[in-house]
């Protein structure tokens, strides 16, 4: 029962429904990585992302945080509340690894001090270049207030999804959010959590290749790429 294609992103597709105030979100198997330049599909990604990413959700709901997931409809299908997105893309990291190590010269696998929260200003045209607090408030993005809340609400999921992928047997290395502002102007998690949006690194593998079950698998052409993934989505759901 979906309505009209609202908007098509590079791994889900958001159509109307017949309340205004619900969108549904169809996961698909459609992966890129490098701003689009990289392209391929992940045998039964839509079905693996949309379980992970409800489990997860109702998860963190439970712990109190408020996220736009409403209720999951079908293998690939979810209702979520409509909001509109903030265009930043909030990266929360605990250990380097990707573009940080290029930035800032770290190691990969050199765990920071603190957990890091970073803006990118989520713009395909410009590579989604890094921002800070200033740039924020110039290019209107977000109030100021909504910047240090998108802070805070980040190191709490932050904390709250170590917890959870600890269970799992899984290191949460970092992972990118997206936040949306609902009708009366309250703050949503949105968009997706999964090994599409997380580095999860297998705590049980010292291997620095073969430990890696997420997206980097695709990125860097590691193979087992479906595997990876099922596997992720078997210990989150037993979690
Ligand atoms: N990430 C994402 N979407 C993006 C960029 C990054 O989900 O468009 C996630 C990525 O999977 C990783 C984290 O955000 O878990 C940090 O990514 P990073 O900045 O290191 O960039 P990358 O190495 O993925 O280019």
């Amino acid at each position: 029962m979906s309505g009209t294609k609202l908007y098509e992103g590079k791994a889900k597709i958001l159509f109307t429904t017949n309340d205004p105030n619900i969108l549904l979100s169809r996961y698909k198997d459609d992966a890129t990585a490098f701003n689009a330049l990289k392209k391929g599909t992940i045998a039964n990604k839509g079905e693996m992302n949309c379980a992970i990413a409800s489990h997860i959700f109702q998860y963190l709901e439970i712990q109190g945080l408020a996220t736009h997931f409403i209720k999951q409809v079908s293998p690939n299908e979810m209702q979520v509340a409509a909001v509109k997105i903030l265009p930043i893309e909030v990266v929360v990291r605990n250990i380097a690894a990707g573009s940080i190590c290029k930035r800032l010269g770290l190691e990969q696998g050199q765990p920071l001090k603190q957990p890091l929260v970073e803006f990118f200003y989520k713009n395909d045209d410009l590579g989604d270049p890094l921002i800070t607090d200033a740039h924020v408030a110039m290019l209107d993005l977000a109030t100021p207030e909504q910047a240090a809340q998108l802070k805070q609400l980040a190191l709490d999921i932050n904390q709250h999804l170590q917890t959870f992928f600890d269970r799992c047997n899984l290191i949460l290395v970092d992972f990118k959010v997206e936040i949306g502002v609902d009708v009366k102007g309250k703050l949503l998690l949105a968009d997706e959590i999964s090994p599409d949006t997380c580095r999860l690194w297998d705590k049980a593998i010292a291997d620095p290749s073969d430990r890696i079950m997420d997206k980097d698998r695709f990125r860097q052409d590691l193979g087992n790429i479906a595997e990876a993934y099922q596997e992720v989505m078997k210990r989150v759901l037993a979690a």
